[in-house]
């Protein structure tokens, strides 16, 4: 998927969001959450599904991870609500940190922006060090550079040195 800032409609962002989910019917899970994020704007790309052993916490089911790409207008914070809105409404439990839940959804990149708040960090803060995030976003967005890090997603995939194995799980329906 191309990401040429000037063919986006006037107020757009281009955002790469990651989500997961460990609990339940996670490929359900997933279909739910992206159904409900195409309310937010476009769903211009979406990664095929992968399956990862836990991270974190070892004791617990396998994720299932997918990155999508969302053209939308609202502002980070705002987006941010509206996800964790969604993740409310998928009844999202959470009794561990790190520990299973039925869905997370993160927001990876928003544009080029570098965001710090007591509630929100763009880019991601652990995007680079988790292969179960960048094998999905690499396959959407290669080159798309990390606005920090300035390597794309490519080079960090490349030199990440988690070790968990990412597989192909599913395509989407
Ligand atoms: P991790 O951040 O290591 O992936 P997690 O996803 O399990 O952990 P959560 O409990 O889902 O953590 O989120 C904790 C808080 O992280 C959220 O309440 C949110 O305010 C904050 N947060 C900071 N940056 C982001 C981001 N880029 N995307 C989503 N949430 C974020
Ligand atoms: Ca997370
Ligand atoms: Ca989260």
């Amino acid at each position: 998927m191309e990401n040429d800032a000037n063919t986006l409609p006037h107020g757009m962002n281009v955002v790469y969001l990651s989500i997961g989910s460990n609990m339940g019917n996670r490929l359900a899970m997933l279909q739910q959450a992206v159904d409900r994020i195409e309310a937010l704007g476009r769903v211009v790309a979406r990664s095929p599904v992968f399956e990862t052993s836990a991270w974190g916490l070892e004791d617990q089911p396998n994720f299932l991870n997918a990155a999508i790409c969302l053209h939308t207008k609202l502002a980070p914070l705002v987006l941010l609500q509206a996800l964790q809105q969604i993740e409310k409404d998928l009844h999202r439990t959470r009794e561990v940190h790190w520990g299973p839940r039925t869905i997370d959804i993160d927001i990876l990149l928003y544009n080029t922006y570098v965001i710090e708040t007591p509630t929100l960090t763009v880019p991601h803060r652990h995007m680079q060090d988790r292969r179960f995030v960048l094998v999905p976003l690499a396959a959407i967005a290669a080159g798309v550079i990390h606005p920090v890090l300035q390597q794309t997603v490519a080079q960090l995939l490349h030199t990440c040195a988690d070790e968990q194995t990412v597989h192909y799980f599913a395509d989407w329906q």
